[in-house]
């Protein structure tokens, strides 16, 4: 999300009182607004945070749950509608001309309508 500060210039974040001219770098009209503006900000923070990794989980046990079935192909689509997130993974590579996409140790390319060549990383060698 981001805060658009520049257009609230002039104007309290939290409840939008207008504030005294000639103090461009008040962003509140009072304390109480200053915490009550950053309790909701920082909760919002735990909240997408939350979120995020929610989602991550999720889209792990889908993506698990598939190799434990033996698919390590799927339309986009139908990914989807198992409630896969694509927004949310671990990390992404372009290698050569595909693009691959990690969820925690199980990776996987994708095109423009499927997900394929689904597999799970190798383990890294352990001391
Ligand atoms: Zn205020």
């Amino acid at each position: 999300m981001v805060y658009k500060i520049e257009e609230k210039k002039g104007r309290c974040l939290e409840c939008g009182k207008e504030l005294p001219y000639g103090r461009s770098d008040m962003k509140f009209c009072s304390p109480s607004c200053k915490n009550r503006w950053h309790y909701v900000h920082d909760g919002n923070i735990r909240g997408l945070k939350r979120k995020v990794i929610g989602a991550l989980e999720r889209n792990y046990e889908i993506l698990d749950s598939l190799l434990e079935d033996g698919v390590s192909r799927i339309d986009i689509p139908d990914l989807a509608q198992m409630g896969y997130n694509f927004d949310c993974i671990t990390s992404y590579h372009k290698v050569r001309n595909h693009n691959e996409y990690r969820c925690f140790d199980i990776k996987y390319y994708m095109s423009e309508s499927t997900v394929f060549k689904l597999e799970r990383c190798r383990k890294p060698a352990r001391p």
